[in-house]
């Protein structure tokens, strides 16, 4: 089936147009500056990419200018929008409401808008999107695809927190984890490449500029390390993940900064840029540490330090680990940190082949033939998922 995939902003939408059996992509693009302005960049294999200025006040120009584009007779790929067979979209927050992806009628959207609390930034933009399919495609089915889903097998243990249970019972705080599609790609895919056993423990690294990791036992998600919101975890470009809630108490104090002024800090300003002051580009840390820059040095320690620790932890809440994959764009393409990740886990059955562990991008075994533990590097395809989830939905 021929799937539009869309992941809405509050100012961007992406778009690829994609066929859900294979993962064929005919085309792709990027609106930018929604409200603003507008400006469309269009890609397809094998020709120049487009980039026009469009006029965008809200999402529907932008969709409507996707839509335009794609049945252009010379930069288009489709003769009519009857072609494209359904849309899905990617919603961040699907709360505890959402184990799997929905088609998308009146009774989801009230409870995509219910989430939105919980998603304040993305719940109500991925709506957007969808709002403006609705209105320009009106005939069109859509699902929605959520990034907490895959992690709602979480048992109690794992996603409550220690803070008066009626905050769970009455305000659904609680361990909710992002990137779920994609844990869930590169899991399945690892199981597969295991053999699928009958019983797996796999422990999935998604690493690129917000990062998480997933325990995943017998395909089932068992604990990340995300939490209500995408900014808990280990420290990540930008993000500071867990910290002390005393450090609020007293920054704020010091300096009178309010919550948002605070959050603002650790949302944008922390992570491996804060603690280096270089960037939250890892290729920029790599060359500041190369080049004897110690707080960049200090941020590479500090991120790899704390992502073992989370593989120690999974490790050992599954009773031991089979395979552990690393995805996205760090976890893809840096063979440094996939090393300095590795680096002194051989007692927990890790042994990095540091030839192997040469390989960017492309889906690779890189632990030694001997190692107990297998390491996989899987590229992520979270919009093949999203294409693969709708096609099946409306076929249903
Ligand atoms: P996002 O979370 O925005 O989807 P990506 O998964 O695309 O991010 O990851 C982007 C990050 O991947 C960049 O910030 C960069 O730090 C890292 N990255 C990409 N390529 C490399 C590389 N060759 N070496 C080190 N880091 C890389």
């Amino acid at each position: 089936m021929k799937i539009l995939v869309i992941n809405a902003g509050s100012s961007s939408l992406k778009y690829q147009f994609m066929e859900s059996e294979g993962g064929e992509v005919f085309a792709k693009g990027l609106c930018e500056r929604i409200g603003i302005d507008g400006r469309l960049t269009h890609k397809v294999p094998g020709r120049e990419d487009v980039k026009m200025d469009i006029p965008m006040p809200t999402h529907n120009e932008a969709i409507q200018s996707v839509l335009d584009i794609m049945v252009d007779p010379e930069k288009g790929v489709i003769s009519s929008t009857d072609e494209i067979a359904a849309v899905g979209h990617r919603v961040l927050h699907g709360g505890a409401a959402f184990t799997e992806s929905c088609v998308i009628d009146d009774k989801c959207i009230e409870a995509i808008k219910k989430c939105i609390p919980l998603g304040p930034l993305h719940n109500p933009a991925n709506l957007m999107g969808i709002e403006a399919c609705q209105k320009i495609m009106p005939n069109t089915p859509q699902v929605a695809v959520f990034d907490t889903a895959f992690h709602m097998t979480m048992p109690p243990k794992a996603y409550i927190y220690a803070i008066p249970y009626e905050y769970y019972e009455k305000d659904d705080v609680r361990r909710y984890g992002f990137h779920g599609t994609s844990h869930r790609y590169v899991s399945a895919r690892a199981i597969d490449l295991l053999g699928n056993p009958a019983h797996s423990r796999v422990i999935t690294c998604h690493l690129g500029n917000g990062s998480s990791l997933a325990a995943v036992q017998d395909g089932k998600c068992m604990d990340t390390s995300m939490g209500l919101g995408p900014l808990a975890g280990f420290p990540m470009g930008t993000r500071s993940g867990d910290v002390d809630a005393t450090i609020l108490e007293y920054l704020m104090g010091r300096y009178g900064y309010d919550i948002k002024e605070m959050l603002t800090i650790l949302n944008k300003k922390s992570g491996v840029l804060g603690i280096s002051g270089v960037s939250s580009d890892f290729r920029d840390l790599d060359e500041a540490a190369a080049a004897g820059n110690e707080r960049a040095e200090l941020a590479l320690e500090k991120f790899s330090y704390e992502v073992r620790k989370y593989i120690g932890a999974y490790a050992t809440i599954m009773g031991g680990m089979d395979a552990v994959v690393f995805t996205a764009g760090l976890g893809e393409n840096s063979k440094e940190m996939r090393e300095r990740i590795c680096t002194g886990l051989e007692y927990m059955g890790i042994k990095l082949d540091k030839e192997k562990n040469n390989t960017r991008g492309k889906e690779a075994l890189i632990s030694t033939d001997d190692s107990k533990v297998k390491v996989f590097v899987i590229p992520t395809n979270e919009e093949l998922v999203i294409a693969m989830d709708t096609a099946a939905l409306c076929k249903k």
